[in-house]
């Protein structure tokens, strides 16, 4: 397999981009190598500029659930192009999108359209202030919400793989009014409302992400909203990542449990821009025009992107992928398993619908401390095997792995292969 014309690019790249990328995450800092230049991507699978073909387990870290170029979504978007890309006024699309959203998570009764999941979640965020009149946010550690200043500490993947504690350039009054507690542990969460009658909400990802997969033990969703709601605190919900693709009703249909504040991105927007956030009305009601609080954007709502997401959503709706999904990821895992007991290497698999990865430990994982007991250099060998043979991984261990309803049964074969192999490789370093 060669890279060459995507080592050219990354050189010439390096010039005019911060390390060649749009979003660290791109950057292969602790895989090593350099990062691949993509040149298209059809279905399941994605193609490099050298031609190199892949299985797509990346699937742009998550909104391409029902794989690249759907016939419906493609055709949905070239005839919303054909009317304009962008008005500055409202279209009967944002309303037909807000709609499949609203019903699809009882929680929220109206929406706010903004362009990324970060603005989704700062504007959440913003909105709990407003509603409570407190300023106190608590956020899990592990847990990533974006890159807003008061959110970036203790938050998972990117930070993890470059091993940056924080961020430079947050000063520190943005966090002052940041509480960090540890993931399914009430406890942790408990002990700050003990110490602080300020706390406006709890953000939390219903099932993280971004610290590798970690999935919420026993009843802990329900008894953190509950908890919550008993202090006169919000619970922020961040399903960026979860949503519609765990369940086309989030996370929160499958444990059960109701945000008081919902912030989506990725899935919603098909491959596009578009982050929302909602709440029931009582709560909506503050946002301007029709409350005091501020939130604004050019962009929001794009026509081209709210074709996207309507026919993403449609076409999810018809397909009900998560029965494969389940299927899917468990026969990933099994497999997982089994080749690394055959090699006698040690991992962790955590799994949850449609994403799942390994841990190259021995801990069960269940917060974020023992998701750093991974080996990262184990999984530095295993990402470039895998990459070999013909899957497409995010280039850190502490990124889940995502499914598409696109997927089929010799892609299926082609991953269990390469699993095979890399896991080979992993025992022989
Ligand atoms: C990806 C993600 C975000 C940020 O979304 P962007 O569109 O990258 O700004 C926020 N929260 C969670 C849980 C995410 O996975």
């Amino acid at each position: 397999m060669e890279f060459k014309k995507s080592q050219e690019l990354y050189t010439k790249g390096l010039e005019h981009l911060v390390g060649a990328v749009n979003s660290p995450v791109r950057a292969f800092a602790s895989v090593g190598g350099n990062p691949l230049f993509i040149k298209k991507a059809k279905g399941s699978k994605i193609t490099d500029v050298d031609g190199n073909t892949y299985v797509d387990l990346v699937l742009s870290y998550g909104p391409m659930v029902l794989g690249h170029r759907h016939k419906k979504v493609q055709s949905a978007i070239t005839k919303a192009l054909k009317n304009g890309y962008s008005f500055g006024a409202s279209t009967k699309n944002e309303i037909k999108l807000a709609k499949i959203i609203c019903d699809a998570f009882p929680g929220m009764d109206k929406v706010r359209f903004v362009n990324s999941g970060t603005e989704a979640v700062l504007s959440g965020i913003r909105l709990a202030r407003a509603f409570t009149g407190k300023d106190k946010i608590i956020k899990f550690s592990g847990c990533y919400h974006g890159h807003q200043d008061a959110l970036l500490v203790a938050a998972g993947s990117g930070l993890a793989t470059l091993s940056l504690p924080g961020s430079k350039g947050v000063p520190e009054g943005a966090v002052k009014n940041t509480l960090i507690a540890k993931y399914n542990d009430l406890e942790s969460v408990k002990l700050h409302f003990e110490t602080h009658d300020d706390i406006a909400g709890v953000i939390i990802e219903p099932v993280a992400g971004n610290m590798g997969v970690v999935t919420p033990q026993n009843n802990f969703l329900k008894e953190l909203k509950e908890y919550v709601n008993s202090k006169g605190a919000l619970l922020i919900v961040d399903e960026v990542m979860t949503g519609f693709r765990s369940k086309f009703g989030g996370a929160q249909e499958l444990f059960d449990v109701e945000a008081d504040i919902t912030c989506l991105g990725k899935v919603i927007g098909g491959g596009f821009p578009v982050g929302a956030y909602g709440a029931r009305n009582e709560i909506m009601e503050m946002v301007a025009p029709l409350g005091g609080m501020y939130q604004a954007g050019t962009l929001s709502g794009n026509p081209i992107a709210m074709a996207a997401g309507i026919s993403t959503l449609t076409e999810l709706k018809k397909q009900n992928p998560y029965e494969k999904f389940n299927e899917l990821a468990q026969i990933i895992e099994v497999f997982l398993l089994e080749s690394a007991k055959k090699y006698g290497v040690e991992i962790t698999v955590n799994r949850f619908g449609s994403m799942i990865n390994p841990f190259f430990t021995n801990k069960e994982v269940e917060n974020f401390e023992d998701a750093q007991t991974s080996n990262t250099k184990k999984f530095a060998v295993f990402f470039w095997e895998m990459i070999k043979n013909g899957v497409f991984l995010p280039p850190s261990q502490f990124e889940a792995w995502f499914l598409s309803s696109a997927i089929t049964e010799k892609d299926v074969k082609k991953i269990t292969k390469a699993i095979e192999k890399s896991m080979e490789a992993v025992a022989k370093m």
